[in-house]
Order: C-alpha cells, then structure tokens, then sequence
C-alpha cells in the first residue's frame, strides 16, 4: 500500500510552477510517472463554470504548471473533464472558457477535449457498481494526472482527489448514479468503486490547495487561503492528509472510511508518509465545514430509512432563497429525481421526492441554493457539541 504523499508550502499561484515541480520531485521526478509519447490526460476539477477566483474549480495556473512539466518530457496532452450538466461540446467551452482552461493551454502543446464520447467499463471487482460509463480519454490514456481541489461538499463533507474522478462519468450519467444510490455511504462507496476502476491507467493526483473552499462547497462557500501542493499515486493517501489539514477524522469522511475498510489506505493520519515540508504547521482548526456535515441521523447513528418526516427533520436539506434566485431553472435541469419544478419562474422543491444529494446547490450558477437546518436539528446539535 502507497501512503507517500509529497507536500509543499506555496503561498500564491504566482508560484504554482516551482510548488508543481517540487511536489513531482519529491516524488521521484516527472520522468517516473511520464515517457516520451505517452498519452497524457490532464483532468482538472471543472465542476461548473466558475472564475477562478471563486475557489471552485482548479487554478488555471496549476493546470499550465503540470502541462509545462509533462511537455519536458515530450508526451502528448490531453484536457478532459465531464462538468456536471451536460456533456457536450458546446457547453464544454462554455465551461473551459468560464473556468479560465483555455487562456491555461494557449501556447502549449496540450489540447482541450471536445470528444464527447464514452464506453461502459465493466468492473467486476466494484463492491457498488460493476458497470460504469466513463469518457473515452480517460480510458485511451496512458496516465491520467487529476487536480483536484482542496474543498469541502454538502453532499460528501469533502471534496477531494477521489471525488475529482466523478468527473470521468458522462453528464447526465452522474445523475442516474445519485438517484440510484442516494445513500451518502452507498455514494461514497461507488466514489471508491470509480477510483479503483480508473485507477488501472494510472492515476498520478496533484492538489490545488493554495486557496481552498470552506463552508458550502463544492461551489457556494468561501475562499480559503491554505497554501498547500501535495501529490500522491494514492488519492486516498492524498485525501487523508487534505483531510487532516482541514481538520477532518476519517469517520467523517465517508469515502476515506471506506478506503480505510478496504485496506487502500493506512487506517490512522499519522501514518502517512508525507514527504517534503511539515504538514502539522498547515491544520487549519477552524475550518468551516458544511452545514449538511452536522447530520442528526449521523451523529446519533440513525439509519436513512427512517420515517421520511422524522428524517427530513433531522437531516439538513436544500432551500431556494428566492430573493438571490434568476429562474434560471438549472437545478430543475440537474435534479437526479426530478424533484423540482418550476412555479411562476421561480424553484420549487417536492420535499418528499428530494434525496438530498445537493446537486442543486452544487450548480446554482447564483448560489441561491442554501442549506438549511431544522430549529429542533440546531438546538439537538447545540446540545450534543
Ligand atoms: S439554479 Fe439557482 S438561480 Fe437558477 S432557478 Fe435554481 S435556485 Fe434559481
Ligand atoms: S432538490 Fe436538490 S438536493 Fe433534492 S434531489 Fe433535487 S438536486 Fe438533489
């Protein structure tokens, strides 16, 4: 089991190329990962079209980073991402263009994929799912980079290298998948499953951790500086040690239990190899974790399965905040059960249909999509703290 994972202090992305470069040392170098005239897929975090100050998606400057330190080495390079929403080549650009990707390649070698195609993968080892459909880059590389961002999630708690793979899956494949398995453990668990999967090529993951997002990631919270590179050839090893910084057990990350469960991982943080500068200077005590993170149902060990009324109660769930609301009707488009509709313009959800999987949230180009918490679920939370 791989639990290196290389660590380096950066404090603006005005110095992303020498942080890039001296995680991939640590390492071993670039040249171990990279051959001349390997297929390389450089798959960032685009999971919608976001400035780059927002802290949402991976920094154009990393991305340009890594693409200069592969054309070293002379392998051809490929940028490929499946956003949430759909996948096709008109709204790529929009997203490639949004999320500053473009203005990143320009003057290298590496191209933007606009190739929508993708193939069932049958993997039979899946603990949750033995079938997945993922975009054909992915599959026709010979190694697959990741860059993930350093953020929390509403749905997961965390936001990491492991998650960055859902972003393999087609467009509206990754709603089949919440809708199918709107268990956040049974979530979690497909996550790993994925990783497992597209981790055959391999994958080599490097993380944006200069500035990260507290609060109602993976798009509705607040920048946060951290000031981290770290890489690994084990995202769980990766997420571990982005979870410690963010002061995150591993209880309460569920696919980081689950890779623990599967022995993918060392089972405690101090058991990480981290190499290059002293992680423990980084722990940010007060980081701002979602408000779905403080679940009732979780905390007192409830099961999901409960009465729909008891549950909604104590869980957190989404709330349209009409006054920061355009009509857009994007999260109608994005919801896995269909649970929205439109009234007079403006969102409204179907509490009973709802699965709480946050993808309106996640895509609320607004972000009008707020997270709310019972008075009983405040007040029980207040108490058990
Ligand atoms: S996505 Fe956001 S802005 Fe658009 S309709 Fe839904 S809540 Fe309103
Ligand atoms: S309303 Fe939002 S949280 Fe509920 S199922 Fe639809 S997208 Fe998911």
């Amino acid at each position: 089991m791989n639990n290196t994972v290389s660590l380096v202090k950066c404090k603006s992305y005005d110095e992303a190329q020498y942080a890039v470069d001296a995680v991939l040392e640590l390492l071993g170098g670039i040249n171990r990962f990279v051959k001349k005239g390997d297929k390389v897929v450089i798959k960032p975090n685009l999971v919608s079209k976001k400035s780059p100050d927002e802290a949402a998606t991976t920094h154009p400057a990393i991305l340009k980073a890594v693409i200069r330190a592969v054309e070293r080495v002379g392998a051809s390079i490929v940028v490929a991402e499946s956003p949430g929403g759909p996948y096709n080549a008109g709204y790529l650009k929009s997203v490639y263009t949004g999320c500053d990707m473009v203005s990143a390649v320009e003057g290298t070698s590496a191209v933007l994929n606009y190739d929508t195609k993708f193939r069932d993968v049958s993997y039979k080892d899946g603990k949750t799912v033995k079938n997945i459909p993922i975009i054909e880059p992915i599959l026709d590389a010979d190694l697959i980079i990741s860059l993930p961002k350093l953020k929390t999630h509403a749905m997961t708690s965390y936001t990491g290298a492991v998650k960055n793979m859902f972003g393999t899956i087609p467009g509206t494949h990754k709603a089949e998948m919440h809708f199918r398995l709107d268990d956040r453990r049974a979530f979690c668990s497909m996550l790993v499953d994925l990783y497992s999967c597209v981790n055959k090529v391999p994958v080599l993951s490097i993380m944006d951790g200069i500035v990260g997002m507290e609060g109602d990631g993976p798009t509705a919270g607040k920048n946060r500086f951290i000031g981290v590179v770290m890489a690994s050839l084990n995202a769980h090893a990766l997420d571990m040690a982005a979870c410690k910084i963010i002061d995150y057990t591993i209880d309460e990350v569920d696919t980081l239990k689950e890779a623990v469960e599967r022995g993918l991982v060392c089972d405690s943080m101090e058991k990480l190899d981290i190499v290059g500068d002293d992680i423990n200077s980084l722990i940010i005590r007060d980081f701002v974790k979602p408000q779905s993170h403080f679940n009732l149902l979780k905390l007192l060990s409830l099961p999901e399965s409960l009465n729909k009324r008891v549950v909604s109660i104590l869980s957190s769930r989404p709330k349209m905040k009409y006054s920061e609301c355009i009509g857009c009707g994007e999260c109608m488009r994005c919801c896995p059960p269909k649970a929205i509709t439109m009234v007079k313009g403006k969102p409204v959800i179907d509490r009973d249909k709802c699965i709480k999987c946050f993808c309106c949230q996640e895509l609320c180009p607004k972000k009008a999509v707020k997270i709310h918490r019972s008075v009983f679920n405040r007040l029980m939370l207040k108490f058990l703290k």
